[in-house]
């Protein structure tokens, strides 16, 4: 980000970016390593929103479907409001045993 400000924590500390969890939603916010307050820039907070609004359309619990000889999983069409179209590529990959993630190319 551009515009790196200092920001002094109240105990005396200096605020550092950092990515951290807000209501199980990781984000980048401003945190004092003294005493772990936490506060987010105006830019911040704006991503944070955008986050949110993110996993508001996505998270849930969808059924695995047959195309074809395939199986594929649909998206909900709020999707489109985040730039996410038909033949837009994707990278699959597993996490674990019982997860995978679908990142956007
Ligand atoms: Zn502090």
């Amino acid at each position: 980000m551009a515009d790196k400000r200092e920001i002094k924590c109240d105990c005396g500390g200096l605020l550092a970016e950092k990515e951290v969890k807000i209501d199980h939603i990781s984000t980048l916010a401003m945190v004092c390593p003294n005493c772990s307050f936490t506060t987010l820039t105006k830019e911040q907070a704006k991503e944070f929103r955008k986050r949110i609004e993110f996993h508001q359309a996505i998270d849930q619990e969808r059924q695995v479907i047959k195309i074809g000889n395939s199986m594929g999983i649909t998206f909900p069409e709020k999707l489109h409001d985040f730039g996410i179209t038909v033949g837009k590529k994707v990278k699959i990959e597993a996490l674990d045993e019982r997860s995978f993630k679908v990142e956007l190319m």
